[in-house]
């Protein structure tokens, strides 16, 4: 049997980055250290920070005063950055720089008077700190086809995309948008680890006989990557780990695809990998 392991897969730059941050405020602050929410969407990797001193907290209460607060790499609304100075929080701010520049162009739009449109999940924390961002009356859609023409018919329009968006999903956006428009501005602020990260998976999905997409069930972009390898290869597994896959599933596939989500640490992928050459090495005996 063939194993492809995608080397565009796990943890991304911004998750590295903020795996870093976090780590090292462990060791420089004082006081208690917590995540607004868990740093990233792997329960595992959530247990070995706390183990290091660095713990979630659900709300800016939670973690009291005095303390250090990590903001996560989807970001935070500025309400919540000026509540948590308020409370006398130190903020280590981890927000991926991506994400940054997609805060940032959805606050220009406004400012250039332009309607601002964004391209993402409705309740995601990250578009949740874009609409913010964007000001009131901003139109928020997962897909293209949730928009009315005759909302945005003759008016100055502004796209700005949740970092781990397909391209395919806005392509299609775009194509509903400009006929109708008197003037489109689309800031493709899709982070480039998530685009090619998809594009070698379908790549690898195209070659193989069944793909196994690691990464927590409650993470946006392994969701996605898993959906858009499932429309290239039907027999994709989505497994948050190794001990779920199941030899029935894999029948006499000769090649299988393994790739992951950004919050999915090397040794998960590593893990996958040996479990699939031992069911290979049980088959030929
Ligand atoms: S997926 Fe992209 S935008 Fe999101 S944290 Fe990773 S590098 Fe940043």
């Amino acid at each position: 049997m063939k194993i492809l392991i995608s080397k565009r897969g796990g943890y991304c730059y911004g998750v590295q980055r903020a795996l870093k941050i976090a780590h090292r405020a462990a060791q420089d602050s004082p006081g208690p250290v917590h995540t607004l929410g868990p740093i990233i969407h792997n329960p595992g990797v959530v247990k070995s920070l706390a183990a290091a001193g660095v713990s979630p907290v659900e709300s800016l209460e939670e973690a009291g005063s005095g303390g250090t607060i990590i903001l996560r790499t989807h970001g935070v609304t500025p309400q919540v950055a000026a509540d948590a100075g308020k409370l006398g929080l130190v903020i280590v701010d981890a927000t991926c720089p991506y994400v940054k520049i997609a805060q940032e162009k959805a606050s220009s739009l406004r400012e250039q008077g332009f309607l601002p449109v964004i391209l993402g999940e409705h309740e995601h924390p990250e578009v949740v700190a874009l609409i913010a961002n964007a000001g009131k009356d901003t139109i928020v859609v997962d897909k293209a086809e949730e928009i009315d023409p005759e909302w945005v018919r003759g008016k100055k329009v502004g796209v700005v995309v949740q970092t781990t968006q397909a391209s395919v999903n806005l392509s299609a956006l775009v194509s509903r948008l400009s006929p109708v428009c008197r003037e489109l501005l689309v800031h493709n602020t899709m982070c480039n680890a998530t685009q090619k990260c998809q594009e070698e998976a379908l790549r690898l999905a195209r070659e193989a006989d069944a793909v196994v997409v690691i990464g927590g069930r409650n993470s946006a972009n392994t969701t996605r990557l898993a959906k858009l390898c499932r429309e290239v290869q039907p027999r994709t597994h989505h497994i948050e780990d190794v001990q779920e896959l199941d030899p029935e599933w894999f029948g006499a596939a000769a090649t299988i695809a393994i790739t992951a989500g950004a919050s999915t640490p090397p040794e998960q992928m590593e893990a996958v990998s040996v479990w699939l050459a031992g069911m290979d090495a049980s088959r030929s005996h």
